[in-house]
């Protein structure tokens, strides 16, 4: 009853916002003929003026009727294509920084330029976000004429490319590439020690084409940058001896034994052998939030110990731990349990332990886009996720009708095993050949279509990956000859876009995975008008889905690559109960008598059944995501506003006498309580530790006198070595100290939020006090690595130059 208040209500408004985007896209289109006939030159000046205007205050909403117009006439112009209404609606909603729902085929790409011509003007930057580094190029070779017609600079950025070539793209005033690319400079520049090394400008507002394969599927994990780690073989080898000697009392486990932990007796027994063996300090408990790390890596040799079994879950051969597949049983060479499990289970076996990365930042793709100052997306399904959009990104949805009605014809069908779809697949797909309509083929997997394909070749099909440069076998007409099939996965960007553009052709049968050759036209006839016309008698493509997805949006996507732009196609998926997708989402195997009384119905039920809850699980998992790294994200924030500070900052001398006399209180609330006896021993060995220097602590008794002594001292000793270095000199120094140091610490910082993560996962708390218990510990263990970066700038410029001066 509410949800459908609320989705009448959502209804109404979209539709009122399409109704006044129709209306503007009217007014654009009615400005046509005020620009069809100015010079190119006239057409630069027109823009020029609109650059003019953003950039001495007007609004870009004041902008948007000229700005368009101007884009579709230069579009008209350069490629022959005018943005017809629907995408001018497009456009708009994508200004009003809207998700966007247009269809496969509808030119999304074209669509955007509108856009991103208004928002590069006031010159801060557009970044257009595609799925891959091949459309990333693509598309800015594809618009750069449209851009070029307005005096437009854009720039792509891709994978391979180095920092200086990352700055000129980035300078551009429209940027395509992909979200990770974006991501990982905006990690990579928050490490960087001046501001001229750094490639990006700021983030003003991103544009994110196919936005549910970013926002949703890849946003699962976040974008981690690695660094290596040395070697900390000793460290694993200590826990091992610590752990091996556990006897069946010190542990529980628990979750059909995919859980262990530590119980009361077993906790006390390695924090004693943990402090024998020096790990842990003597006043210092093994659940102190100093901790996390080293109670983080004891849980994983706990598990290796403990929940894993050798020639069960991996064999040792030649000096390596190889990991066993628990539903094949086949081998794993190469692939390693991560966060210290690995290297937990080689020591278990007395293996070399082998070398470790550690992350040196991270951020998830959600809180990424989010710090964008405009966000908009676009993609070819939207409504299903439109909550996670909105709830997530901050995101409405909005669906922008078809420029042509859909006459694409949607079927599934329902078998009684897999034998007998694999049949009737077989049959469809020899019925459309011997009519010469090309098929597209598609499997969820890539193991599912080379299953496929495997199948096509036993029955004398051929396997002929052709593409532009390596001709199908062909007659005379163009069209494929014989019975050849190409199968191409998510594996070669670039060739997958050749091959698929082709997969129009009348006779092509082609398999592909869902994310394969995704945002690639596929025209009828491979762009021949001639083909053309005959695909089209024959019925247009024929899409088939040898299995539905684990999410309904995939089939759909999958469906929605046939019948673009009102084209004749049709869409056919078919299920069978053995099906993957219930065999793992639904507990009870399928009936065994499932042949007798079969039931398509109950199939039907059985498989939206078993994608909603997919669905749900993944949500959830991204949701907890998300919340977690909104905690962490509070602690970035801070160490890259105080990074960029730093680095910007005209007197960093300044700054450590700040840390400096911070460190002093920490040592005095530490050693000297106002109330309270004094620890002159622990205070004498702290001076000496941090600020390297000898003061007689046990003759002032005065806790103000003290405090002002050691100040003193310290800023003198401070005061000579810049004197004797230079201050330039050793301003620059420290700063270098200063952002090595807290890149460090906050790579620390980020490991152990992970652990963190993992172990209050590991405490069986109820759902909502987790995000709670992260919060609180997260913070105290934020706290800790501030008073460490204090410790250590001071202790670091105390010691420098020392000899010297
Ligand atoms: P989408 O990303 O929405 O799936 P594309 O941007 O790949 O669609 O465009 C699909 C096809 O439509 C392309 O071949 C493009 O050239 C064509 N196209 C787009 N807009 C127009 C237009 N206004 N007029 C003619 N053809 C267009
Ligand atoms: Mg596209």
């Amino acid at each position: 009853m509410i949800l459908s208040l609320a989705r009448r209500a959502f209804g109404s408004r979209a539709d009122r916002r399409l109704a006044r985007y129709a209306r503007t896209a009217t007014t654009i289109i009615a400005l046509s003929p005020r620009y069809r006939d100015l010079r190119a030159d006239a057409l630069l000046m027109e823009a020029q003026l609109l650059r003019d205007r953003a950039r001495t205050g007007a609004s870009l909403n004041e902008l948007t009727i000229p700005a368009f117009a101007l884009v579709r006439e230069a579009a008209r112009r350069t490629l022959s294509e005018e943005h017809v209404p629907a995408q001018l609606i497009g456009g708009l909603a994508l200004h009003d920084g809207l998700l966007v729902e247009m269809k496969t085929g509808e030119g999304k790409t074209l669509a955007a330029t509108l856009a991103a011509f208004l928002n590069g003007l006031n010159g801060q930057g557009v970044h257009i976000a595609t799925p891959n580094d091949h459309l990333a190029g693509r598309d800015a070779r594809w618009m750069q004429p449209v851009y070029a017609a307005l005096g437009m600079s854009i720039g792509a950025i891709t994978h391979d490319m180095d920092d200086d070539a990352r700055r000129v793209a980035y300078a551009a005033e429209v940027t395509y590439g992909t979200a990770s690319e974006f991501g990982f400079d905006y990690l990579r520049d928050n490490m960087k020690f001046t501001t001229a090394e750094t490639v990006q400008r700021g983030l003003s507002f991103a544009l994110v084409d196919e936005a549910d394969a970013v926002m949703i599927d890849e946003a699962r994990v976040p974008l981690s940058l690695f660094g290596p780690l040395g070697d900390r073989s000793t460290l694993y080898q200590s826990i091992e001896r610590v752990v091996a000697k556990l006897g069946p009392y010190a542990y529980d486990h628990y979750g059909r034994k995919r859980h262990v932990s530590l119980t009361t007796a077993g906790a006390e027994i390695v924090e004693n052998a943990l402090r024998v063996a020096g790990l842990l300090k003597s006043g210092a408990g093994l659940f102190d939030i100093e901790s996390i790390s080293l109670l983080h890596h004891i849980v994983q040799a706990l598990r290796a110990q403990v929940l894993l079994k050798r020639d069960r879950d991996y064999v040792v051969s030649d000096g390596a731990v190889v990991l066993v597949d628990g539903m094949t049983g086949r081998l794993m060479p190469g692939r390693r349990y991560d966060d210290g499990l690995h290297q937990a289970l080689e020591a278990k076996e007395r293996q070399p332990i082998g070398e470790e990365s550690r992350i040196l930042a991270s951020i998830t793709f959600q809180t990424f886009l989010r710090s964008y100052d405009k966000l908009a997306g676009m993609t070819g399904t939207a409504l299903q996720d439109a909550p996670e959009y909105r709830d997530v990104y901050g995101l409405d949805a909005i669906t922008v009708p078809t420029h042509r009605p859909i006459i694409r014809v949607d079927d599934t069908r329902y078998h009684t095993s897999h034998t007998e779809k694999i049949e009737a697949i077989m049959r469809s797909i020899e019925d459309a050949n011997a009519n010469q309509q090309p098929v597209l083929i598609g499997a969820p997997t890539v193991a599912q279509s080379e299953a496929f394909a495997r199948e096509l070749t036993s029955r004398g099909w051929r396997q002929h990956d052709f593409d532009r440069d390596d001709a199908p076998p062909h007659d005379t007409t163009g069209a494929v000859a014989g019975r050849v099939f190409n199968l191409l996965n998510a594996r070669y960007h670039a060739r997958e876009a050749d091959i698929i553009a082709m997969a129009g052709l009348p006779g092509a049968v082609t398999i592909a995975t869902g994310m394969a050759g995704r945002g690639t036209d596929i025209k009828l006839g491979g762009g021949n008008p001639a083909l053309g016309q005959q695909v089209a008698a024959s019925g247009g493509l024929l899409v088939i889905g040898t299995e539905h997805h684990d999410q309904a949006r995939l089939d759909d996507q999958l469906r929605g690559r046939a019948g673009r732009q009102g084209d004749p196609g049709r869409s056919i998926f078919h299920a069978a109960p053995d099906d993957d997708l219930l065999e793992s989402a639904l507990k009870a195997p399928p009936a065994q008598d499932a042949e007798r009384c079969f039931n398509p119905e109950e199939l039907r039920t059985q498989i939206n059944a078993a994608q909603s809850l997919h669905a749900s699980t993944t949500l959830e998992q991204r949701f907890s995501l998300s919340r977690f790294d909104q905690v962490i994200d509070l602690q970035r924030r801070v160490v890259y506003d105080r990074r960029l500070a730093i680095r910007d900052e005209p007197d960093p001398l300044g700054r450590i006498a700040g840390l400096r006399e911070e460190t002093i209180d920490d040592l005095l609330n530490k050693f000297a309580l106002t109330k309270g006896p004094r620890d002159d021993a622990g205070l004498d060995a702290s001076v000496r530790a941090i600020l390297t220097l000898a003061i007689p602590v046990s003759e002032l008794p005065d806790r103000v006198a003290l405090r002002a002594e050691i100040s003193t001292i310290a800023r003198q000793w401070v005061q000579r070595k810049i004197e004797a270095v230079g201050h330039r000199v050793i301003g620059d120094i420290v700063r270098r100290i200063m952002l090595a140091l807290l890149d460090q610490l906050w790579a620390e910082q980020s490991e152990r939020l992970e652990h963190l993560k993992r172990i209050i996962g590991d405490r069986r708390l109820p759902p909502h006090k987790v995000l709670t218990e992260f919060r609180i510990e997260a913070f105290s263990s934020f706290e800790l690595m501030l008073r460490d970066y204090r410790h250590e700038v001071t202790a670091h410029v105390m010691r420098l130059g020392l000899g010297r001066s």
